[in-house]
C-alpha cells in the first residue's frame, strides 16, 4: 500500500535520512522505533508532504506523494497525525473535527463521521462544545486521532501518540489504535514508547541516525536481544 524507497532528507548542510526503505501493507500495522533524533518525524513529515525529500520514492497504491499538495494526499487516503498533537486549541472539538473534514464536500456523509468518532470516544461527544487547548493531554490525543479519521483515512500515520500521557492513559491510546485498525484502517506508527510499539505491531524498523538498522516481525524484534538491550530496558 504504502512505499518508501532509498529516500534521503536533508535540513541544510545535516543529512537527517539516509536510503530509508519501509513498506506498509494493507491492513497491518507497522511500527518505526528509534531514540531521540533517530529520523521517525523526519520520516512521516516526508510522507505525508510537509518536508522535501533530496531523493528516493514514497508511493500510495503506487500513485508518487512526492510533489504532490497535501491536499490531494488526504484525498488519496492517508492521514496524519502528527507529533504533539497540534489540534485548534481556540476552537471547539466540534469544530476541530469539521475542519479534519476539509476535503470532503458531502454535509450529510461528513455528519455521520462526526457520529462515528463521538461513537469510538465517547469523552469526545460529552465535550463537543468544549474549547480544545482545555481538554486534558488524553483528550487531546483522542482528539487528534478523531479529526484525523474524519478524512476517512485508509492508512493513518501517527507520531508518537503517547507522548506526554500517563501509563494507563498510554494503554488506553494503544487499545484505541488496535480497534481503528481492526475496523479496517492501515497503521503506520512511530514511537520512541518501543514495548508498546512492538506488542500492538505486526512488523517493525528500527530507526538509527537516519538509517534502517533493523526490520522484521514485531514479536522477533520484541525477543532479540539487541533489541531489548537498547530499547525495552532489558
Ligand atoms: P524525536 O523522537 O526526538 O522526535 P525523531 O526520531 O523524530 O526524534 P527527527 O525529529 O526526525 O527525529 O530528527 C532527525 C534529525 O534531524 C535530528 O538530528 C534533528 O536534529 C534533525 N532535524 C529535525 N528537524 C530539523 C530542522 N527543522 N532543522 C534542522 N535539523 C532538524
Amino acid at each position: 500500500m504504502l512505499k518508501v524507497k532509498n529516500l534521503n532528507v536533508s535540513y541544510g548542510a545535516i543529512h537527517a535520512i539516509h536510503d530509508v526503505s519501509l513498506e506498509v501493507n494493507e491492513g497491518e500495522i507497522v511500527s518505526l522505533i528509534g531514540a531521540n533524533g533517530a529520523g521517525k518525524t523526519t520520516t512521516l513529515s516526508t510522507i505525508t508532504g510537509l518536508k522535501k525529500a533530496a531523493s528516493g520514492e514514497v508511493t500510495l497504491d503506487g500513485q508518487n506523494l512526492l510533489a504532490m499538495p497535501a491536499p490531494k494526499i488526504v484525498g488519496l487516503g492517508l492521514a496524519h497525525v502528527p507529533e504533539g498533537r497540534r489540534i485548534f486549541a481556540e476552537m471547539t472539538v466540534a469544530e476541530n473535527l469539521e475542519m479534519g473534514a476539509y476535503t470532503r464536500r458531502e454535509r450529510a456523509e461528513v455528519q455521520q463521521s462526526i457520529e462515528d468518532v463521538y461513537g469510538r470516544f465517547p469523552r469526545l461527544k460529552e465535550r463537543y462544545r468544549q474549547v480544545a487547548g482545555t481538554l486534558s493531554g488524553g483528550e487531546q490525543q483522542m482528539l487528534a486521532i478523531g479529526r484525523a479519521l474524519m478524512s476517512r483515512p485508509k492508512i493513518l500515520l501517527m507520531d508518537e501518540p503517547s507522548m506526554g500521557l500517563s501509563p494507563l492513559l498510554v494503554k488506553e491510546i494503544f487499545a484505541i489504535i488496535g480497534e481503528v485498525n481492526a475496523s479496517g484502517v492501515t497503521v503506520l506508527l512511530v514511537e520512541q514508547n518501543a514495548k508498546m510499539a512492538l506488542s500492538i505491531a505486526n512488523r517493525a524498523y528500527v530507526l538509527e541516525t537516519g538509517r534502517v538498522v533493523m526490520e522484521g516481525d514485531a514479536k522477533e524484534l520484541m525477543g532479540n536481544s539487541e533489541i531489548k538491550k537498547a530499547y525495552l530496558g532489558a
